[in-house]
């Protein structure tokens, strides 16, 4: 082991017993504090399988692929990260153990190892160290969140990690977060699954610092003091979380348990501990009378897991509590839906896709939307159904999308110019691009400049050829690529808001800045239900 001094200091946060324990969100709050608190915060997460990236996993697997600025494909927990703490993350953000792996074979291919076998210790563990610091570098606090649970086998190299940093005891902590079920039979919270979590860690050589107790309602102190006592850690410094009404509110809850302060105290940090006015607001706005409610429905064909759609999700809900409006979302399945099941709703998402599976459900959902002016959404896939719907049941054009239809002609969606089918991780238009907003369109009127940068995740594009065609028919094309003469945006002029993106504008929104085009579709659906209410 190589011993490296650090420069800055090191959460790690680990998780036991079970997965979805809301990790991220936990990793998310603590370094929002931090930041709030003035720090300079970066954030991280390992993952343990061996694909590359998540961009070749169906996001039935482990959620939506998050995309950064610089066209990383990431994981979800990236998206909780950038809402939270406000800040643009890059690829370097997340990192799997495919990514480890493919990285040290290709050096060893290169001779870089000459001589020397390659092994999981110190190599391995090496890389996964220099990643770590190369993230800390400019930073005051970086906060690394270890994807799946302790026990996993492929997540034991990170654990070795965090053994063999920890005892830079100034620098580097652990939290380790942990399910508490409860047993309806005997109305009792049961601590010992967690227990056995934290012997788990103790058993790699990693004692942890802190403990975080995630259970449905509060727990009793007894069971704190149980845990304590068998854990090692004091119970000043075990946190308990449970459930809250939203998400959002989980960084107050942490600075009412005071762990700022807690931790502050073995790091070393000098933390300011005014009030965090952001917090405040947000609990308040969360609390406050609503003006009024709105239903919005995706319509995608990833419906099983809403973590599938997870960043379009927390954008509707996040500019739902600073609309004070009441949000009821809904998932439809792309595959079975039927038409009339839409009619309640104040707006309607078509959500990002791959393939052909639900197409015609979502052009059904989408002439639906345009013949009754219900307020509509197309992101991406949804974009390119919006015009294939357009092209045929208003221009009444032959045309195909060639995803869908590859063996026919006259493809209005088609392959963008670079693109090789044969080569599919990391390969798509990725990241991202300018968006040029042209006069007296609505998307002008939006986000009110005339150059905007959104980020990307698509093959195929709008083929030009077809655009005087559909223009003529009502189609405005709001949003070009100055660089590729490529079409980012399309609108109908006859409809009240029917747009649809290229782009992937739910990405955008955090707990600080809200998303232009996802404000006016909230307040489009708000104002589609007045109207709806009145007549
Ligand atoms: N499948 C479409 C494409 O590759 C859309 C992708 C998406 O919705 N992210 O262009």
């Amino acid at each position: 082991m190589n011993y490296r001094k650090i420069n800055g200091k090191i959460i790690f946060i680990t998780g036991g017993v079970l997965s979805s324990l809301g990790k991220g969100i936990f990793s998310a709050s603590l370094a929002s504090i931090f930041k709030e608190r003035k720090l300079k915060v970066n954030m991280m997460k390992f993952d343990p399988y061996l694909n590359v990236d998540p961009g070749t996993i169906s996001p039935i697997e482990h959620g939506e692929v998050f995309v950064t600025r610089d066209g990383g494909e990431t994981d979800l927990d990236i998206g909780h990260y950038e809402r939270f703490i406000n800040q643009n993350l890059t690829k370097n953000s997340s990192i799997s153990s495919g990514k480890i792996y493919s990285n040290l074979i290709e050096d060893e291919r290169k001779g870089k190892y000459l001589g020397k076998t390659v092994q999981i210790i110190p190599n391995v563990i090496d890389k996964i160290i220099e990643l770590v610091l190369k993230n800390l570098n400019g930073y005051d606090l970086l906060v690394v969140e270890i994807g799946g649970t302790v026990g996993d086998i492929e997540s034991i190299p990170y654990f070795e990690t965090i053994r063999q940093l920890q005892f830079q005891r100034e620098n580097v902590i652990n939290i380790h977060i942990g399910f508490i079920p409860f047993l309806k039979i005997n109305k009792e919270y049961k601590s010992k699954p967690f227990q056995h979590s934290v012997k788990q860690l103790h058993s790699l050589g990693v004692f942890p610092n802190f403990l975080v107790t995630r259970s449905e309602e509060k727990i009793s102190s007894t069971i704190i003091d149980k845990i304590s006592a068998n854990c090692s850690v004091h119970k000043d410094y075990i946190f308990e979380l449970e459930n809250v009404d939203s998400v959002y509110q989980i960084p107050q809850k942490l600075v009412d348990e005071k762990i700022d302060q807690k931790i502050a105290d073995i790091l070393n940090l000098n933390l300011k501990y005014s009030p965090i006015k952001n917090y405040q607001l947000i609990d308040k706005l969360i609390k406050d009378q609503k003006i009024g409610e709105i239903k919005i429905v995706i319509v995608g064909k990833y419906h099983n897991l809403k973590d599938s759609y997870l960043s379009i999700i927390e954008s509707l809900r996040i500019i739902s509590i600073y609309q004070k409006i009441s949000l009821k979302i809904e998932l439809f399945d792309a595959k079975s839906l039927n038409v009339n099941d839409l009619k309640n709703f104040s707006g309607i998402i078509i959500a990002g896709g791959f393939g052909i599976e639900g197409t015609s459900g979502k052009i059904s959902a989408i002439k639906y939307a345009r013949e009754n002016n219900i307020p509509l959404l197309g992101i991406c896939f949804g974009m390119q159904l919006l015009i294939l719907e357009f092209a045929k049941n208003i221009a009444k054009l032959n045309v195909y999308h060639e995803e869908l239809n590859p063996n026919k002609n006259n493809f209005i969606i088609h392959l963008l110019k670079d693109q090789d089918l044969k080569k599919l991780g990391g390969t798509m238009r990725l990241g991202e691009y300018n968006c040029k907003l042209i006069d007296n369109t609505l998307a002008k009127r939006i986000y009110k400049k005339s150059m905007i940068k959104e980020r990307h995740r698509h093959r195929y594009e709008f083929n030009n050829k077809y655009k005087k065609e559909l223009e003529q028919k009502g189609l405005l094309f709001s949003g070009i690529n100055p660089e590729n003469n490529l079409v980012e945006i399309v609108e109908y002029k006859n409809n009240d808001f029917y747009i649809g993106v290229q782009f992937h504008p739910e990405f955008n929104t955090t707990l600080y800045k809200l998303d232009p085009l996802f404000e006016s579709f909230i307040n489009a659906a708000y104002q589609y239900e007045k109207k709806r209410k009145n007549n």
